[in-house]
């Protein structure tokens, strides 16, 4: 994880499944090259609250939070249980670096110690189960 590696809206790349999946991997939210066409036109990327600063963190917008990021924020809590609103509040609050520290040891498979995947329920690296991953 690194600076690079936190989408605007929160959710950090290097979890996602687009980005760690071998076959088609995707560079990543904030580079250009190969990933899903729906990030391609994403709404919250491309916001026009950003005044063309795409890679602009939506807390540092006036208008945070706003519908859009408390609807993804509904999702993921559902779906994923991960909190994209309570990451860019935690990065507003002790800085990227630190934040990154953090999320580094919290996303850690328990048995191999690789990162686990937020959109999966076992870890791609060894099947063992993600703990944060939602049971219902
Ligand atoms: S798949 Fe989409 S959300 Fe995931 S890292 Fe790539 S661009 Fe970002
Ligand atoms: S908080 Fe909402 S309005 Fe502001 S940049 Fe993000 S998506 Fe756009
Ligand atoms: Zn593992």
């Amino acid at each position: 994880m690194n600076n690079s590696s936190i989408a605007p809206c929160g959710v950090i790349c290097d979890i996602c499944l687009g980005f760690q999946r071998n076959k088609n991997t995707c560079v990543g939210c904030n580079k250009n090259g190969n990933k899903p066409y729906h990030c391609t036109v994403c709404s919250i990327k491309t916001c026009v609250e950003k005044n063309g600063n795409e890679n602009l963190l939506c807390y540092e917008c006036v208008k945070f939070p706003c519908r859009r990021i408390k609807d993804l924020d509904k999702r993921y809590i559902a779906k994923y249980g991960e909190s994209p609103i309570q990451n860019l509040s935690q990065i507003k609050e002790i800085g990227l670096n630190s934040f990154f520290e953090n999320e580094k040891l919290k996303w850690k498979c328990l048995n191999c110690g690789h990162l686990l995947c937020v959109h999966n329920d076992v870890c791609l690296n060894c099947s063992h189960i993600n703990h944060y991953f939602p049971t219902t």
